[in-house]
């Protein structure tokens, strides 16, 4: 069953790989289910396969108390930190969970990404935090994760990589791209000493928007 879900789940990782924001099993792609009726079923990448010999039939379907649904292997480790973004966020379809290069270098460097750009504004919904420090699959990490994304779409994980969500698969795959891009602005900006912030007034007319399109 739900075979429409694994296959975009299985595409989102397949996408993630070829556009360099994971190596090796690293990262992980979920997908409520919203056909199961009152949305308490997701489907979410397998742990530790290999993402070019993946088949649609290994992502897992699990229900929101973290059970085995349907799939041959256990599902993500991080699975607790895309249930726990669907309950809070429930506008949120689509969760990705990357190691994209210059986003880590920040989450290590425990700098938050100010409001630098206006598609950072409109779509990520403004500054990226960084999170306190939570050990994979963790109830720390999800903890910590919830309190830094707050409202946004995207959020730095402490040493550890980064996390965008959407309200489909393909926006949360636009919103890790844009997430990457503004991290590495930021970091070139600073490189030249100077960032210029978007002027506090703007930030709050597109930050507006975003909550018009995005809040619960
Ligand atoms: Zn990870």
């Amino acid at each position: 069953m739900w075979e429409k879900e694994k296959k975009e789940v299985l595409e989102a990782l397949q996408r993630m790989c070829e556009k360099d924001l994971v190596v090796g099993t690293s990262g992980n792609v979920s997908l409520r289910i919203p056909s199961a009726g009152d949305g308490t079923l997701a489907a979410i990448s397998p742990s530790g396969r290999f993402y070019d010999t993946m088949t649609a039939e290994d992502i897992a379907i699990v229900d929101f108390d973290g059970k085995l649904i349907e799939g041959p292997y256990s599902p993500s480790i991080e699975m607790p930190l895309h249930l726990g973004i669907y309950k809070t966020r429930k506008k949120v379809n689509a969760v990705i969970h990357t190691h994209s290069i210059y986003g880590s270098v920040l989450a290590v460097a425990g700098m938050e990404i100010p409001c630098i750009l206006d598609d950072q504004i409109t779509h990520l919904g403004g500054e990226i935090l960084v999170t306190e420090y939570g050990l994979s699959g963790s109830p720390e990490l999800v903890r910590n994760a919830l309190a830094a994304l707050g409202p946004r779409n995207a959020v730095l994980l402490a040493n550890h990589g980064v996390l965008s969500v959407g309200r489909t698969i393909r926006e949360a795959l636009v919103n890790c791209e844009m997430l990457e891009k503004a991290a590495r602005i930021y970091i070139g900006a600073r490189s030249l000493g100077n960032v210029n912030l978007v002027p506090a007034e703007m930030v709050e007319v597109m930050k507006a928007y975003y909550i018009a399109v995005n809040g619960d």
